[in-house]
């Protein structure tokens, strides 16, 4: 079946809620078993019967089941948040004494999760070139246990050779980890590009509304159940409500990508024509740097891209993002709405030198009328000033 079918109807069981299309929202803590034998059949495995609230409810296994549906792997873990299912992850398959490399376009909070914490925990991180591919090979370390990737990176969009690092990475014995939240699970075909664990920020697209914060891990079994394992050992579970909230996101998805794309394009072409703008930065536009690994690997777009303005006068951004009267002014992204923010790449790196025509604004483009946003976006840097 293809995605859009398997969107609709993975993690689906109509028959066990009187008929109802979507499960209800299961709150508990308190699973009853029938005698003792119930319970001892249900303690054997964790994570394959209702025990207790912790380990999942209903609405965890439907989300669980339908992501692995659209993306692959044995079910997903879930974690309280993107961050989360990253910091899981790498905890789970790391210990003191390892090493790692990390993309040094990689979204701030995971380098300073490895800054500090895998730090603290004795695992040592290696910042590498977004585009350095199967040369990676030159940073590797007898201690090297894991690469991880994401594509594009943070607010500057860089799409990695990810073949070629899994190439390399696999004849070392290492995993590749990928923070894959911009392709979302329909955007690549995360495992066959070798990808061994691939995560998401479901409080993105997934969610698709602004309204909850999720993280998702999907892998094969084993690598499944050495972090779900783990995730529950630290006793951290997952509201049903916010699983309830995932799953009816991810069930529209793929045409709200439709249009996240269609627009964010349109948008991207009307800026790259505009005086104002130095920069156009989305991988789905034949003037990104690797428009070409782009096309190679992924299926479609989202709307979140960037722009360098064609000034580094800070005062003349503040202009131009104080004057948008549809973008909000916010972190996140991948709702239905549209939103500008400002980022300075340059301060972060360790790896690479990013080196900008001018100051970076990142755009998500929301499911408005692109029409409506151009004209915002135009009144906007005319309000900049200047030349
Ligand atoms: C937002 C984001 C995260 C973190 O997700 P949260 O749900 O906010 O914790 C991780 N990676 C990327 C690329 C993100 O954009």
């Amino acid at each position: 079946m293809k995605k859009d079918t398997l969107l609709t109807h993975g993690g689906r069981d109509p028959e066990r809620f009187d008929g109802m299309v979507n499960p209800p929202v299961y709150r508990g803590s308190t699973v009853l078993f029938e005698n003792m034998a119930a319970l001892e059949r249900a303690s054997q495995d964790r994570f394959e019967a209702f025990r207790y609230g912790r380990y999942g409810t209903p609405n965890t296994v439907a989300l669980e089941e339908a992501l692995a549906a659209v993306e692959g792997g044995y079910r997903a873990v879930l974690a309280p948040g993107g961050l989360a299912a990253i910091t899981f992850a790498l905890t789970a398959l790391l210990e003191a004494g390892d090493h790692i490399l990390v993309a040094d376009a990689v979204y701030g909070p995971t380098r300073r999760f490895c800054d500090h914490q895998l730090k603290a925990m004795g695992v040592r991180t290696t910042y590498y070139d977004p585009t350095i591919g199967a040369g990676i090979e030159a940073s590797w370390q007898p201690e090297t246990r894991l690469v991880f990737c994401e594509s594009p990176g943070s607010n500057t969009f860089e799409v990695q050779d990810i073949p070629a690092i899994a190439e390399v990475a696999h004849r070392h014995g290492a995993l590749v980890v990928a923070d894959n939240t911009w392709a979302t699970p329909l955007g690549i075909d995360a495992f066959g590009l070798g990808i061994d664990v691939s995560i998401h920020a479901a409080t993105k697209y997934i969610g698709g509304h602004s309204d909850l914060m999720l993280g998702t891990v999907s892998a094969a079994e084993p690598l499944w159940r050495r972090i779900r394992g783990h995730v529950a050992d630290w006793g951290v579970c997952v509201s049903p409500d916010d699983c309830y909230l995932a799953l009816r996101g991810l069930r529209t998805l793929s045409v709200r990508l439709d249009r996240h794309e269609v627009s964010g394009l349109r948008v991207a072409r009307f800026l790259e024509g505009h005086p104002r703008v130095a920069r156009v930065i989305h991988p789905a536009l034949p003037s990104h740097p690797q428009h070409a690994l782009w096309k190679r690997d992924f299926k479609r777009a989202c709307g979140l891209f960037a722009i360098e303005l064609a000034t580094s006068d800070q005062a003349a951004v503040d202009r131009f993002i104080d004057a948008l009267g549809l973008f909000g002014l916010g972190y996140s992204w991948g709702g239905y709405e549209s939103l500008a923010l400002p980022a300075d790449p340059a301060r972060i790196r360790t790896a690479t030198r990013y080196r900008a025509a001018g100051k970076l604004v990142r755009l998500h483009i929301g499911l408005e009328d692109p029409d409506d946003l151009i004209a915002d976006l135009a009144q906007g840097l005319d309000a900049m000033g200047g030349g």
